[in-house]
């Protein structure tokens, strides 16, 4: 790289999207992070990307908010003059069968990962065209390309982020931008252990159980993906050597969609 590239990784305080935050910064990107959290709140994520060397700022913005996702992106584009490297990572989950599911969680779901990912995208082709390079990577899941009962919106959204990935990966095909999604399988992070600890309580069952039994039961490896492995696609994918993967559903699942 001879001049720094620019990063936005959206939802990351914390989990997968810190992972490639961490890893992008010291790869030598500088790096928007995201959340909907207060400045003070997201203060000890910014704290655990210092001293890498990368110009790091965090950038508050409540994505479940319509046009949110555009604004991040002119936002983050006035700080550093430009936008290099997209990453659509913020997503939530609610877990209940149709009938009940709230349709306030059925929105918000398809607002924080669907529409932010819209608007975002939106926001930034304009700058990766006029200089014929851009990195876009939307965090997809296993539930992208495979379905479970109980989880309508988050299965919904899923398949319909890797539809996007898809279609915007043809329209910018010829002007030196890529467009992938990453679809994980269960990762360690607080997102599921809130579910594992949830679902204990449901099910009168251990955490351990849970685990075993239920979140680890469709992952052959029979072990949570880490979040490392996500960043480390991630920085895969930003690189130049990466240009000809565009429009692809990259999984990353202990062999989950092998099934
Ligand atoms: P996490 O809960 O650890 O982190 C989610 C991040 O998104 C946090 O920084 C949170 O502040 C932010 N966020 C939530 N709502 C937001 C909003 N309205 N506006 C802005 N930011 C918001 O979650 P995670 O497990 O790291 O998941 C990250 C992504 O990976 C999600 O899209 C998730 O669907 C996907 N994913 C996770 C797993 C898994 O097993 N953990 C598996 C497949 C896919």
């Amino acid at each position: 790289m001879n001049k720094k590239r620019v990063a936005l990784v959206t939802g990351s305080t914390s989990g997968i999207g810190l992972s490639i935050a961490r890893r992008l910064a010291a790869l030598g990107y500088d790096v928007a992070i995201n959340s909907f959290e207060a400045a003070h709140d997201a203060a000890p994520a910014l704290q655990t990307l210092t001293g890498t060397g990368a110009d790091v700022r965090y950038f508050q913005s409540d994505l479940a908010l319509t046009g949110g996702g555009y604004d991040l992106v002119g936002e983050v584009v006035a700080a550093y003059g430009q936008l290099d490297v997209l990453v659509n990572n913020a997503g939530i989950q609610k877990v209940a069968p149709i009938e009940d599911f709230p349709p306030q969680d059925w929105h918000r779901i398809i607002a924080v990962s669907l529409d932010s990912a819209f608007h975002t995208i939106r926001a930034a082709l304009p700058g990766m065209t006029e200089r014929g390079w851009g990195r876009i990577i939307n965090i997809a899941s296993a539930h992208g390309l495979r379905a479970s009962p109980f989880k309508s919106a988050y299965v919904a959204t899923k398949h319909a982020v890797i539809g996007l990935t898809k279609t915007v990966a043809l329209e910018t095909a010829e002007k030196g931008i890529t467009v992938n999604a990453i679809c994980p399988g269960y990762v360690w992070t607080p997102l599921v252990a809130a579910q594992v600890a949830d679902q204990a309580r449901a099910h009168g069952m251990s955490e351990e159980q849970v685990m075993r039994e239920i979140f680890l039961a469709p992952q052959p490896t029979r072990q949570f993906v880490q979040p490392e492995e996500i960043a480390e696609m991630a920085a895969y994918l930003c690189g130049d050597l990466a240009r000809s993967i565009t429009g692809s559903a990259i999984s990353i699942d202990g062999g989950w969609t092998a099934k």
